[in-house]
């Protein structure tokens, strides 16, 4: 798989600090389990932050706390150390699999028009993830944003007005960009949509249909 499109600094940076909605958490979690580059970078933010912690003041603790610390491990039973399973093949990475499980055909899709279908996760407030289903050569209907969206593709790949975005790719769009994905001929596309703010539809159907769709 290579990778062309990665998260930007400040996503990473803010996941390291654990300041991002669940749902863009989810995407950025999902993403660094896919890429190899973006798993350093994260890491070295979250070393920068345990930096930042060890200069902070410590406080105080009871003097007896090490040998009850000790006592403790000693009485804990010894598990031999077990290698984990290896995980099933599947198009969702591990962070997401947590919230759907592996196979996307145990997915409870719901049509949200023009063959594009989608199921919305149950994630905290602040912003909204939700699984795409575009079929091979559809289109996702036109429209800009109020906010930030974060698009991970996961099977497939997709196209825009910016660029081609394939397995592995996010595609982090905001105020500045108006697009029309269309899923490439060949395989059905998969994504992983996290959003802060209702779409802006150029159309009127699918501006009538939002509220419905949540979207
Ligand atoms: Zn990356
Ligand atoms: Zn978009």
């Amino acid at each position: 798989m290579t990778i062309r499109h990665h998260l930007s600094d400040s996503l990473l940076m803010a996941h390291a600090a654990g300041q991002l909605p669940e749902a863009f958490g989810l995407v950025v979690a999902a993403h660094v389990s896919m890429c190899d580059e973006c798993r350093v970078r994260l890491e070295a933010y979250e070393a920068v932050g345990g930096a930042m912690l060890d200069r902070c003041d410590s406080a105080p603790m009871a003097d007896d706390s090490l040998d009850a610390c000790f006592a403790r491990i000693a009485g804990t039973p010894r598990t031999p150390r077990q290698r984990p399973a290896p995980a099933p093949r599947s198009v969702f990475p591990a962070p997401l699999r947590a919230y759907v499980g592996a196979d996307p055909g145990a997915i409870r899709w719901r049509p949200v028009g023009m063959g594009v279908r989608q199921a919305v996760l149950r994630t905290g407030k602040g912003a909204t993830a939700r699984l795409l289903y575009i079929p091979a050569g559809q289109a996702v209907p036109d429209h800009g944003h109020r906010g930030t969206e974060l698009t991970l593709v996961l099977q497939g790949a997709f196209r825009d007005e910016t660029d081609r975005f394939g397995p592995g790719d996010v595609e982090i769009a905001d105020q500045a960009v108006e697009h029309t994905p269309v899923a490439e001929a060949g395989a059905d596309c998969i994504c992983l949509a996290a959003t802060d703010a209702p779409l802006r539809f150029a159309g009127i159907l699918p501006r009538l249909a939002q509220p419905f769709i949540r979207i």
